[in-house]
């Protein structure tokens, strides 16, 4: 599973990083989330799906 943080849409929240801390990392310039690793380890997924849902600007994508 691949993950994608759309720059333009992230508004720094911070919630993807709260529900999903291996996952993503937050920028100290913008606080925007981009994320650790694009190929999401397999005991990430749940916590990658839930962040993907959780995002209130739909800034977060997974592919198969
Ligand atoms: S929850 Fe969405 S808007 Fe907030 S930091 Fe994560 S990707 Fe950005």
């Amino acid at each position: 599973m691949k993950v994608h943080v759309d720059q333009e849409r992230c508004q720094g929240h911070t919630l993807c990083a709260m529900i999903a801390p291996k996952s993503f990392e937050l920028s100290e310039i913008d606080g925007h989330s981009s994320p650790v690793d694009e190929s999401v380890p397999d005991d990430q997924r749940e916590q990658v799906r839930e962040a993907v849902h959780s995002c209130p600007e739909r800034a977060i994508s997974i592919a198969e």
